[in-house]
């Protein structure tokens, strides 16, 4: 396939069963994949592998597969992306775009919890093998700080957020997510990223690496959160339930209510092939709400 097609996909952390939230932002970057005849790839991101729980991602692939999300090509794996990580972060270090920093969190939480940049200009060399334990930051001599997104429109991210050199290795040496989803997505040939609101403010600091990288950034839009009440993300009380698989109609039904688009009565005893299908056909990203996060009622059954 020529790089150019449009090319979606959806990228959980294998942190436990499919749920609500995930469901939301697979069925979205779904829809709006194959509504532009796109093709739709999942990568499992267990970049941070002590975090991830085992046979998280089969029961997500399970739960995809349950809803009749078909994804196209391999699944991959940030796990098995470390040496093409290691080649970026090798290849910004000799171009002074990185350093290493052995700054602790209470120094930066006692400057405000946000990154001076105060080890700029040590010149500790990677490759030294007498050198401090370290992570490795990113140079951001020239953040990107604003976007339009496709949802959101408009996006100014506050600086801090946006121009602070953001680490690219931690100090145990785990290549961080905002190095492996960029890194990942030009691999994959990404060119539309739909995804929850809460990665919103870290938008800029990916398109300051893909600028950084010279590599064309794809379009973002951010779907909004399911919460229970304002601020309070549905997913982090909900992650131990999980997504029951034997009411994947009913799910789908309820995901596509919170995207606005909600399923005729003809269609409500139907399989999720003829839904999706149905959805499929009716897609619009401008009928999405256009917020950061929308209230659920914890009473009904899918939640
Ligand atoms: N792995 C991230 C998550 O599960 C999503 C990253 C992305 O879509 O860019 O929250
Ligand atoms: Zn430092």
């Amino acid at each position: 396939l020529p790089s150019s097609v449009y090319t979606g996909r959806f990228a959980p952390s294998p942190s436990g069963p499919m749920h609500f939230g995930s469901l939301l932002a697979a069925l979205a970057s779904f829809l709006d994949a194959r509504s532009n005849n796109g093709v739709w790839r999942v990568r499992i991101e267990d970049v941070d592998i002590p975090r991830s729980v085992p046979d998280a991602d089969k029961w997500i692939l399970d739960s995809l597969h349950a809803h009749g999300l078909k994804w196209d090509g391999e699944v991959i794996y940030q796990s098995a992306r470390a040496e093409a990580y290691q080649v970026i972060i090798n290849d910004l270090f000799a171009t002074h775009r990185a350093y290493l920093c052995t700054c602790t969190r209470k120094m930066i939480r006692d400057n405000g919890g946000v990154y001076p940049g105060t080890c700029r200009s040590a010149n500790y060399r990677l490759d030294d093998a007498e050198r401090p334990a370290a992570s490795v930051r990113l140079k951001m001599d020239n953040p990107v700080t604003e976007f339009n997104d496709r949802v959101l429109g408009r996006q100014t991210i506050p600086a801090g957020h946006a121009t602070e050199d953001f680490i690219l290795q931690r100090k145990d040496g785990l290549f961080a997510y905002n190095l492996a989803v960029v890194a990942d997505d030009i691999f994959q040939h990404v060119t539309h990223v739909v995804r929850g609101s809460d990665l919103l403010e870290t938008t800029a600091a990916h398109l300051s690496l893909y600028a950084l990288l010279e590599k064309p950034a794809p379009c973002y839009a951010h779907i909004p959160i399911a919460a229970t009440e304002p601020g309070y993300k549905l997913s982090k009380q909900n992650k131990a339930t999980g997504l029951d698989s034997s009411r994947a109609s009913e799910n789908l039904i309820q995901a596509l209510k919170f995207l606005n688009m909600p399923v005729p009565p003809a269609l409500l005893s139907h399989n999720c092939d003829k839904i999706i299908r149905w959805a499929i056909d009716h897609w619009d990203c401008d009928l999405l709400p256009k917020t950061r996060e929308v209230i659920v009622d914890k009473s009904e059954s899918t939640y």
